[in-house]
This record gives structure tokens, C-alpha cells and sequence, in this order.
């Protein structure tokens, strides 16, 4: 068994409406057994005492990870990535490795390849090599190709809706991926790019879009819809790279109507396309916060998928300042642990 560890810091954010002075989080075996006031705390092998801001570790849900360095991932303070279309073989693979505590790295999920029409995207796309893009030919391989996924480990199934750059599945592919996907129990990303394609999501009753829609205004009425079923993977970032750009006031037009209307929002970078830091993207926290008007503790919330409870994976960092009083504080990373393993400090 490996050692406990107790991580003492003045202020820790267990999660969503739970802010904790002199708090204490005990893990061991990988998995927090206790979080709470250090006044009491049980005892631990090894402690840490940190003069900052604890907090669950960053998940980015939206990254391409054979594209960057693993390492720096989780040095950046992001321990856990979803990887949205990748070759099956690599990314499973790695998916698989990323589970083991020798692993540096983040804990990988993975979609395997993106299902697409016939020549469709990514098909053709620099950034993809061969096996990115799976071409659907017919509903009845449509099915079979996810439940193939399924059986290999896939966490959510990526569908290419981009009409700018090629074919796209036909409706039935759709109706017929989504049927045997959630029969899985898994849920259904896509790329949506082109007019009526997020149209086209929400009447195929897709999970989630992949990006903040950027190429079109949606109408009021589509994105009630698409709130009631759906949620968005921010990768603002991307749309401008720390500049303004009419993609990017499109995307956070859609995405405050989108909040407005009751829809959840997820931080995700699309990490591995274009000039995204390894690691915590602070810019696309600041766009969230600012562009969609997303509170700090919403945004804190957008970044992370777990809650520092028992029971919970050990995965958490530390800030030299309140990241809930400003959000710019993400920049200051002072700790990361993963999986009850002390990554950097
Ligand atoms: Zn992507």
C-alpha cells in the first residue's frame, strides 16, 4: 500500500458551494478519504501545507493528447482529458496505459476516431493522420461501429457533423449511432460546423457539442432545445487565440443565449490544434468569466469534474491565490497531485 498523504492548505474549494478555511485532504491509494476542516483530521504518513488555494484538478474535455506532451498536461495542472478523435489503435492504447500510477501523465478517455460520411472530415485534414475519421456506409454499420468502440473502451462517441469540409453522416447513420450508443450507455459529442448542422444535432438527439458554435447565429429556439438535452465544450480559445475574431463573438453570442436558457457549459481546449498551452488554459477560463459571463465559481466548476470528498479520485491543485476573487489566479500553480502522487510542487 502507499503511503497517506495529507495536503494542508487556509483555503480549499471542495466543489460546487463548498469553500473551506484551514482545510485538510487525506488521500491514499489514490483516492481521497478525507476532506474537511485540518482542525481534528486524522493522521496521514506524509503532509504537505500549501499557502494557497486547494482545489479539485483541472479535466479538459476536449483535447487531441497525441498532439501535445502528456507530461506537461499534467504539470499544467489538468489531470484528466477526453480525447475527441484520434486512430483506434494509438489512443486506446493510451487510454489504457494512462490508468497505471507509473503513468506521467493525465488520466486519458478517449472517442477513438470520428465517425464521418464518406470522404468527410477529418478525413483530409492536416492535423489527422489515417484512421482519424471513421467513414460510415450505411446505418447498420454505423451501429456496429460503435458498439466496436464500445467494446474497446470508447467514453463517448464523436460524430462529424462539418458540412464546410466534406459529407456528412445521412440522417439514419445518425439516428442509427445514436440508438446503439446509448444503448452503450455512452453519450454523443459532435463537431458541428456549416449552416443547419446544429440543427441537425439537436433533432438526431445528440449529447454535447464539441465547440462552442462558431459558424452561424442560432435562433432562440434552437438553443432552448438544445439546453434542455444538450451541453457545450467551450473551446473558445481556439476561435482566436487571445485576439477578437467574428468566430469567437459568434460563439460567445450563442453561448450566453445558450446559459440563459438553462444549457451547461464545459471547459474543454481542443488542445493539440493551433497555439493551446499544455496544461490549464487560462485565456479560455478568462473568456468563459468574462465574453460568457460565467461567475468564477461557474467557471471553477466548467473545469473540473470532480469534487474533493472521500471516495473521490485524489486528483487536485493548488493556486497562491483565491481564484474565486479573480480568476487570473489559475495562472499560479503551486501544486499538483495525481492520483494521491505528488506531480510538482
Ligand atoms: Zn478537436
Amino acid at each position: 500500500m502507499s503511503p497517506s498523504l495529507k495536503v494542508k492548505a487556509p483555503l480549499a474549494w471542495f466543489g460546487p458551494g463548498r469553500l473551506v478555511r484551514h482545510a485538510a485532504v487525506i488521500s491514499e491509494g489514490g483516492i481521497i478519504t478525507f476532506a474537511g476542516p485540518s482542525a481534528g483530521s486524522p493522521l496521514a504518513d506524509e503532509r504537505l501545507e500549501v499557502d494557497g488555494f486547494l482545489m479539485p484538478a483541472i479535466a479538459d474535455r476536449h483535447v487531441h493528447v497525441r498532439l501535445a506532451d502528456p507530461a506537461a498536461v499534467l504539470l499544467g495542472g489538468v489531470a484528466a482529458v477526453r480525447d475527441l478523435a484520434w486512430p483506434a489503435d494509438e489512443i486506446f492504447a493510451l487510454a489504457d496505459a494512462s490508468e497505471l500510477p507509473s503513468f506521467n501523465g493525465p488520466l486519458i478517455r478517449a472517442a477513438g476516431p470520428m465517425l464521418t460520411g464518406r470522404g468527410g472530415y477529418p478525413t483530409k485534414a492536416s492535423w489527422a493522420p489515417p484512421g482519424t475519421g471513421l467513414e460510415l456506409d450505411g446505418p447498420e454499420h454505423a451501429a456496429r461501429a460503435v458498439n466496436e468502440l464500445a467494446s474497446r473502451g470508447a467514453g463517448v462517441i464523436k460524430v462529424s457533423l462539418n458540412a464546410e469540409a466534406g459529407p456528412t453522416p445521412s440522417d439514419a447513420e445518425l439516428t442509427a449511432l445514436v440508438e446503439s450508443a446509448h444503448g452503450r450507455g455512452l453519450p454523443v459529442a459532435a463537431h458541428v460546423q456549416g449552416v443547419g448542422q446544429a440543427e441537425r444535432a439537436v433533432g438526431a438527439g445528440l449529447d454535447e457539442f464539441a465547440h462552442a458554435p462558431w459558424t452561424e447565429r442560432l435562433s432562440e429556439q434552437l438553443l432552448e432545445a438544445a439546453a434542455r438535452t444538450m451541453r457545450v465544450v467551450s473551446t473558445l480559445d481556439i476561435l482566436s487565440f487571445g485576439d477578437v475574431t467574428p468566430e469567437l463573438r459568434t460563439a460567445c453570442d450563442n453561448l450566453v443565449r445558450f446559459r440563459a436558457a438553462g444549457g451547461q457549459v464545459v471547459y474543454g481546449t481542443d488542445l493539440g490544434n493551433g497555439a493551446i498551452p499544455p496544461g490549464i488554459d487560462v485565456r479560455e477560463a478568462l473568456l468563459l468569466h468574462e465574453a460568457v459571463r460565467m461567475s468564477p465559481e461557474e467557471v471553477l466548476t466548467a473545469m473540473t469534474a470532480t469534487r474533493l470528498e472521500p471516495g473521490a479520485p485524489a486528483d487536485l491543485i493548488a493556486l497562491g491565490r483565491d481564484p474565486l476573487e479573480e480568476i487570473d489566479a489559475l495562472r499560479d500553480l503551486k501544486l499538483v497531485v495525481r492520483a494521491g502522487r505528488v506531480v510538482s510542487r
